[in-house]
């Protein structure tokens, strides 16, 4: 029970509950959820040019030729992938940050994939043409596109940003897909 606390979201009455449910359930269902844990954690890959969670080398949509090879829009978790997927108004490819940077929380630029977004900028046969900062305008988000700008602004790159339509403060992911489609539609330069 302890362990099902621990997750986002579930205090001690839901853990309760759903062990108990647990133990209810048929046997061979508590066994194949156990097997599909331990499953997702030891085969979970990323995608190795846009860092996404995939179960390939290289994930769906960077291997889709319908893509647009030249936008990259650049985001801080594979969650903020499946908000801007869902706007359907989004054909480009990504780059998944695996966070922000946070001082607060220590996490720096290295501990970010930013070092692969430059070197896939500046790659033999690189096609990108613009490079979408699709950040939470929060005080971490703007850090980190101020970062990001400052080491990829040299480049023959434009940077754009997603911010309008997204409240101050407000999460990527919890943008109705209106607006975030909007604000990937009305992008504007960065700076
Ligand atoms: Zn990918």
């Amino acid at each position: 029970m302890t362990q099902i606390s621990r997750l986002p979201g579930i205090g001690r009455k839901t853990a309760l509950r759903l062990v108990l449910h647990l133990i209810k359930d048929r046997q061979e269902n508590t066994f194949a959820l156990a097997e599909a844990l331990t499953k997702l954690r030891s085969q979970i890959r990323y995608c190795t040019v846009c860092n996404n969670i995939s179960d390939t080398d290289v994930c769906a949509i960077c291997a889709s030729p319908k893509r647009d090879r030249g936008i990259v829009c650049v985001v801080e978790d594979t969650r903020d992938v499946m908000a801007i997927e869902n706007t359907s108004q989004y054909t480009g490819l990504y780059h998944v940050l695996g966070g922000v940077i946070s001082p607060i929380n220590g996490v720096g630029p290295a501990d970010l994939k930013i070092e692969s977004l430059v070197m896939r900028l500046n790659a033999p046969g690189a096609e990108v043409r613009e490079v979408i900062l699709g950040l939470s305008p929060t005080m971490e988000g703007d850090t980190t596109a101020f970062y990001i700008n400052k080491r990829i602004k040299d480049l023959p790159v434009k940077v754009s940003t997603i911010a309008r339509g997204i409240p101050v403060g407000g999460d990527l992911e919890y943008a109705d897909e209106i607006t975030l489609g909007r604000s990937i539609l009305g992008r504007t330069l960065f700076g």
